[in-house]
């Protein structure tokens, strides 16, 4: 019999033995993947190159009772315990150095039902696999701009998307999730099954439980959408940024909207001003007329387009494996010295991977009440992210250092707090900002909620809600 030295949750390591492994695999209907194991390496990747950790072990999940199964382990064992979704959160928490990692990422089931207009989607399913499933019936629900990140990390911080202004983050449109906690139980949370649960899942990140399943309202959309984007060289930029301020302002809510500070395939920087209106194409094509009028764009994309392509748009800007890191605020107003500023930073950009986004929040996402869920900034008319991505370690620094100065420039404009699924690592955020983040009030009651849920921080790799934090 031999023994794996691994990483301890509240010490430096400790000593599972081989036939404990052994017993766990023979339990699933899963699999243990050990750093020796085929396919280890590539089930420890994540989409930020920046992080590269090694799992002591890796419980690849195939359902509910696998992902039981590993929480009791881990638990028994006192592990450091990752959970991963999707894999797409920059801060890395999804894998952890020498621990037990819990991969949901072979639970990518998703079934709709038209007659219900409801969909369930396992723990590890990604937004692609979720838009597949459910436009076969003209159905959707917000979800990422981006095919693979995951349902559950994206729906767990509260999800923004296209979607957003007609029908409210993702987290606004769950039914149910079903979890298992810390202690190894399969609990239901809904509005009528743990109500408490249910409300700290809306937001509260992955702090309570793993979600093995969600269920979701669905809405008739697309399949065509009218959507598509138009571009302006840099000296234009301030001018339509402004432009697009005002018209987005006086948009109905079927318009999704979104200004990118980016660089075209050949190099050159642009604003990008992308909408998509969730409502009959003809219609999106008059209320996106005077857009296109505005001002000669580089190049229009606008077009009826099905919805599935509009969610993929972004996918090969953001490749996984770069190296890559972020800050964001949310912004109350976008004055014009807001825009001259972030256009002055875009041009000092050190990496055509590099990117400034503006989202349009407002919409249903405004309306709906403050206390529903997790969720805390929904007074908030933009969100601000500064994306560094790059791809040689040597230029770690120079891009860093963009996105900080960056953030430092749009200080003064922003308002309070922060979206949790934009954050950083707490060490590289530092102070008060995951309180911010949870929004004043309510990280008490997300704390008395870890209390019960999960009194001894057994799920801490995540934008951690710690048991014993005064609040
Ligand atoms: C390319 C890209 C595009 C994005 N686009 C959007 C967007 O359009 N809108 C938006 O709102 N956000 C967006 N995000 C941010 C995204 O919502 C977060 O990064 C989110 O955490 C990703 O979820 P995941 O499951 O892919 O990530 P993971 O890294 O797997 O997980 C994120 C966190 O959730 C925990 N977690 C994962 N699965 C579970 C589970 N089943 N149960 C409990 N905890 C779990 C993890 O432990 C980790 O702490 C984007 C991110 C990237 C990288």
């Amino acid at each position: 019999m031999s023994a794996f030295e691994m990483a301890a949750r509240d010490a430096a390591s400790v000593k599972v033995d081989s036939t404990a492994i052994e017993a766990l695999e023979g339990d699933l209907r899963g699999s243990v993947l050990l750093p020796a194991s085929a396919g280890y390496d590539q089930a420890r990747l994540i989409w930020n190159g920046m992080i590269d950790r090694h799992p002591a072990m890796i419980v690849r999940c195939a359902g509910a009772a696998d992902v039981a199964a590993a929480v009791n382990f881990g638990r028994e064992h006192d592990l450091l315990i990752a959970v991963k979704g999707g894999g797409h959160n920059v801060a890395g928490n999804a894998v952890c150095d020498g621990g037990l990692m819990i991969d949901l990422s072979d639970m990518r089931y998703v079934r709709a039902d038209p007659g219900t207009r409801r969909a369930r989607a396992g723990g590890g399913a990604t937004w692609g696999d979720f838009d597949a499933e459910t436009q076969i019936f003209g159905l959707a629900t917000t979800g990422g701009l981006i095919s693979g990140t995951g349902v559950a990390g994206l729906t767990l911080g509260g999800g923004i998307g296209w979607l957003s202004r007609s029908h409210g983050l993702a987290c606004d449109n769950l039914v149910s999730v079903d979890v298992v906690t810390a202690a190894g139980d399969r609990v239901r949370a809904s509005e009528d099954e743990n109500p408490d649960l249910f409300w700290g899942l809306k937001g509260g990140s992955g702090n309570f439980g793993i979600a093995t399943s969600f269920e979701f309202q669905l809405h008739p959309v697309g399949p065509s959408v009218f959507a598509g984007m138009t571009l302006y060289p840099l000296d234009e930029a301030q001018e339509m940024l402004l432009w697009f301020r005002d018209f987005m302002a006086q948009a109905p809510d079927a318009l999704g909207g979104l200004a990118g500070l980016v660089a075209t395939p050949d190099g050159a920087q642009v604003l990008a001003l992308i909408g998509v209106y969730n409502d009959e194409p003809s219609q999106g094509e008059a209320v996106l007329k005077p857009l296109r009028q505005a001002r000669q764009p580089l190049l229009d994309t606008f077009a009826a387009t099905p919805y599935r392509r509009i969610q993929t748009l972004f996918d090969a800007g953001s490749p996984p494996g770069l190296r890559y890191y972020w800050k964001s605020s949310f912004l109350d107003s976008l004055p014009a010295e807001a825009a001259e500023t972030v256009v002055a930073q875009a041009r000092k950009s050190p990496s055509p991977s590099s990117k400034v986004f503006v989202e349009f929040l407002g919409g249903a996402v405004s309306r709906i009440p403050r206390e529903s869920a997790v969720f805390d900034h929904r007074g908030s008319s933009y969100n601000l992210l500064i994306i560094g991505g790059w791809e040689n370690p040597a230029q770690d620094e120079a891009n860093r250092t963009w996105v900080r100065e960056t953030w430092q420039a749009m200080k003064p404009f922003e308002s309070e707090g922060v979206y949790v699924n934009y954050l950083g690592t707490e060490s590289d955020e530092g102070g008060n900002r995951l309180a911010e983040a949870y929004g004043p009030g309510k990280y008490e009651r997300l704390v008395a909620l870890k209390r019960k849920y999960d009194p001894t921080n057994l799920f801490r790799m995540n934008q951690n809600i710690r048991p014993d934090a005064s609040g």
